[in-house]
């Protein structure tokens, strides 16, 4: 790996940490195969080829296939100098079930210190509880949040997140307990730009506001949403006329979604899953190139019947 292009890149601090994010990051659930069977070497050539373009900003979780993805990133950090990337983890999920979420601290030290070793490092710049919807709150803020501190405090993590689907889980924690920063997904993208109402809140609060799935998780997309993919029939149609209408146009749908999101000048960064190298390419070339704001125009109009529709997650008390 050589690092001499990172001048082409963007950077933005999150929060009130002092983290210097690139504007597009590497999603890497991508490495843990759970959109398709993807081979370990293309896996890592792609997080490689993130790191010279100059994206710093790594994100996984031991959810993401089943500790496969951390142990894979693990193994593309192996020899990388530790200062030129920041690498952020989850604990908390573990499968698809209710019973296999566990937010408690006996739990959470544990997982850090597995993800430590799979990851092969000896600190990790953010850990974020994953898809806190699916648990306790008031555990999160109660127990979580200061076994996180304590471990903060043993210098095995720098920054403490959260994570999660329905917006309004974020108020709900971060009116409770401080937070450096949260991760929201499928919420800023074409068909649903939720987030931007939740922004002046985070902002107050100098939370960094981290954006994952541009693509919507695949349903902003030309190969289209996975069989798995959460969202109504109405969403996906109306996602599959958009991407029809930009390929007619011939411009990726793709394109179109992630120069939208990176865009967002308080959102730090826009985390992006893909294990192709040549995507990873293609998807930082995009943000430097303008928006075509007629396509834009057009695409949200497609896309209007549907704009911020979502799907549920988590207790339904969350
Ligand atoms: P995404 O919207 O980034 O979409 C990923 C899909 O888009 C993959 O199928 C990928 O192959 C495809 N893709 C990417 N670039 C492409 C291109 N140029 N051309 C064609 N297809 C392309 O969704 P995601 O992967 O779910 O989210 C990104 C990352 O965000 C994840 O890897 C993860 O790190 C994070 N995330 C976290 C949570 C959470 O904490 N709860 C939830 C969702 C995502």
């Amino acid at each position: 790996a050589t690092f001499s292009k990172e001048q082409m890149m963007q950077y933005r601090i999150l929060g009130k940490t002092d983290l210097s994010v690139s504007v597009i990051s590497f999603g890497a659930s991508s490495l843990g195969g759970v959109f398709r069977n993807v081979r370990e070497q293309e896996g890592i050539r792609a997080m490689h080829t993130a790191l010279d373009l100059g994206v710093n900003f790594f994100d996984v979780s031991p959810y993401y296939g089943l500790t496969k993805a951390e142990t894979v990133l693990g193994k593309a950090l192996q020899g990388i100098p530790r200062e030129k990337y920041l690498l952020a983890t989850k604990l908390g999920r573990y499968g698809d079930d209710f019973a296999d979420f566990d937010f408690s601290a006996a739990r959470a030290a544990t997982s850090v210190d597995e993800s430590l070793r799979r990851l092969g490092v000896d600190y990790l710049d953010l850990i974020q509880c994953h898809d806190i919807e699916f648990g306790s709150l008031d555990q999160i803020v109660n127990e979580t949040i200061p076994a996180l501190r304590k471990i903060q405090e043993q210098g095995k993590v720098r920054f403490i997140g959260i994570t999660g689907l329905p917006l309004k889980i974020f108020p709900t924690i971060l009116d409770q307990v401080e937070v450096d920063t949260i991760l929201s997904y499928c919420h800023y993208s074409l068909n649903d730009a939720s987030l931007e109402g939740l922004i002046p809140y985070l902002q107050a609060k100098l939370v960094g506001i981290i954006n994952a799935s541009p693509l919507s998780m695949g349903l902003l997309s030309q190969r289209g949403a996975p069989p798995w993919h959460p969202a109504s029939d109405e969403i996906k149609q109306a996602c599959a006329n958009a991407a029809h209408y930009c390929a007619e146009h011939g411009e990726p749908i793709e394109k179109l979604a992630i120069q939208f999101a990176v865009q967002q000048p308080q959102i730090t960064t826009t985390l992006v899953g893909t294990a192709n190298p040549e995507n990873v390419k293609r998807n930082i070339q995009w943000i430097e190139e303008p928006i075509d704001e007629e396509l834009l125009h057009n695409v949200l109009d497609i896309l209007k019947p549907i704009h911020n529709k979502t799907w549920l997650s988590g207790r339904p008390e969350n």
